[in-house]
């Protein structure tokens, strides 16, 4: 007898609340529901934030022990279920069960990380100007924060988001993307069981254009963090300035680029664009999608990176020999199938994948091109997939210029064994990260995380530096 299919409700203010079901299926078995998840529509979403609003006052009053006790206690429970947590993450947004164990890991770690950060100072005292004055910078919760995530991140990006807004003490409603119910139902469980009070942490599923909109435009959500694309990000904005003037961060596409110079190690340079382009099936928005490399080592790398991607194993993520899972639904699939096509058409060259059967479902070969140029929309335009595209350039003030020509700038890297070369690029290139001689993908969660042009608006997120959204500061004097 097969077990159960499980079930996800809305949590609102304590309690689970059904709705529509709907089913979320594997991305590698098209066939097979993972969970149910039942829809929130607007009067649950409503029901949801005023939860937060009421929840929120008492919450931000709490001892600073007892919110880091909760946070530990979340922390310590998702790391306690890592393995459980990592094979329904793997079955429902199709990445390898390795990568889902780093996922679940990582955001128990988050948790537990930002528990730690309330015992940092909470302010700053300057030397006022004046007599008998005393000068503080106080930091007070923003209030109610709605929080909106993609799918490539089920697990992550919402506890990166959730984790700092609860310990700086505001109350959330979270809205997961809809691919992706079971995990954010799995951490909602977790809340509730590690005793968050009733309010203090809500949930609801549900299209983006109903549920979503209830977070940007009601008058008892102080603010909102949103991670997905560019066109979605922008009706954030609108929405967010329109309705109260909320706060809002925006964490968003990415064209990233690679660079590879004629001094790179060969082996390093391939491991860097092979992970980066076409591991997590290119769905990371830090992906390399664009590898600049300069004409000495052009052709030896492009026929290394074209072998190597040829020889990855594509299949079950829950098999421990695949090295990429499937796309994660049939409507990215044709999205990246046209740009495959787009790319040919432009007149870029095929070296590797670039047809896919139809037979194999979800499950598409790693597509990369060589002879692309700057101006082609295979070069500007993030697909979010296993296609990837290499541009020939002559020198290193050529290949920042390349880099650089891109309306997003969220990660940069280089390949080089040339100090000067790293430090310039470092120094010239226009993105929020940038790594030297490393894939252009896989961050650290007490750094700052975030992009600059169209990849981001708003202060990073994770490390120190999420503070800066998910609190407000009171500039305090004190005559004496
Ligand atoms: P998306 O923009 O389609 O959706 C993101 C979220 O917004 C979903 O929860 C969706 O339901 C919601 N949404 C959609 N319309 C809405 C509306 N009108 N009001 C409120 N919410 C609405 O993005 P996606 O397809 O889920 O994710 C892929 C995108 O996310 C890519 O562009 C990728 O680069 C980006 N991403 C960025 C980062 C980052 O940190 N920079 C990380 C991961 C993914």
């Amino acid at each position: 007898m097969s077990s159960p299919v499980p079930r996800h409700l809305n949590l609102v203010g304590g309690g689970w609340v059904d709705g529509d079901r709907r089913a979320n299926t594997n991305p590698a078995r098209p066939g097979e529901t993972v969970s149910e998840y039942a829809q929130a529509g607007p009067e649950t979403t409503r029901a949801a934030i005023a939860a937060a609003r009421a929840a929120q006052p008492g919450w931000a009053r709490r001892p600073v022990a007892e919110r880091m006790a909760l946070l530990d206690r979340i922390g310590t429970a998702v790391l306690a279920r890592v393995d459980e947590l990592a094979v329904l993450l793997a079955r429902e947004e199709g990445k390898l069960l390795a990568e889902a164990r780093g996922e679940v890991t990582r955001a128990g770690q988050t948790f537990r990380y930002y528990a730690h950060q309330l015992l940092q100072p909470a302010g700053e005292v300057y030397a006022s100007i004046r007599e008998n004055v005393h000068a503080e910078v106080r930091r007070r919760p923003l209030g109610v924060v709605g929080v909106v995530t993609p799918w490539n991140y089920p697990l992550a990006i919402p506890a990166w988001k959730v984790a700092p807004a609860l310990a700086y003490g505001n109350t959330v409603v979270l809205k997961p993307a809809e691919l992706v119910p079971a995990s954010a139902g799995e951490l909602a469980r977790i809340i509730v069981d590690a005793g968050a009070p009733p309010g203090v942490f809500n949930l609801v599923f549900g299209a983006g254009r109903v549920v979503g909109e209830e977070l940007l435009t009601s008058p008892d959500v102080d603010g909102v963090s949103f991670t997905g694309g560019v066109d979605t990000g922008a009706h954030v904005a609108r929405q967010c300035l329109a309705h109260g003037n909320k706060r809002f961060q925006l964490e968003m596409g990415g064209k990233n680029p690679l660079v590879v110079l004629d001094d790179a190690d060969l082996a390093v340079a391939v491991g860097c664009a092979l992970d980066g382009s076409f591991f997590s099936t290119g769905q990371r928005c830090t992906a390399s999608s664009r590898i600049i490399v300069q004409a000495g080592i052009h052709d030896r790398f492009v026929a290394a990176l074209a072998a190597a991607a040829d020889a990855l194993r594509v299949g079950d993520p829950l098999d421990p020999a695949s090295q990429l899972g499937p796309v994660v639904s049939p409507d990215q699939l044709a999205r990246n199938l046209d740009y495959v096509r787009i790319g040919a058409d432009e007149g870029a060259r095929v070296v590797a994948g670039g047809t896919h059967d139809p037979d194999a479902g979800q499950f598409m070969r790693p597509t990369l091109f060589a002879d692309a140029r700057s101006d082609m929309r295979l070069a500007r335009e993030e697909i979010f997939g296993p296609v990837s595209c290499v541009l020939r350039v002559e020198d290193l003030d050529e290949a920042v210029a390349v880099a650089n020509d891109t309306a997003y700038g969220l990660s940069a890297g280089i390949v080089t064994t040339s100090l000067a070369a790293a430090e310039r690029f470092k120094r010239d290139a226009r993105a929020g990260i940038v790594t030297v001689n490393l894939p252009t993908a896989g961050t650290e969660l007490h750094l700052p995380f975030g992009g600059t042009g169209a990849s981001n608006h708003g202060p990073r997120e994770q490390g120190t530096y999420a503070r800066d959204f998910y609190t407000v500061p009171v500039t305090c004097y004190t005559g004496w």
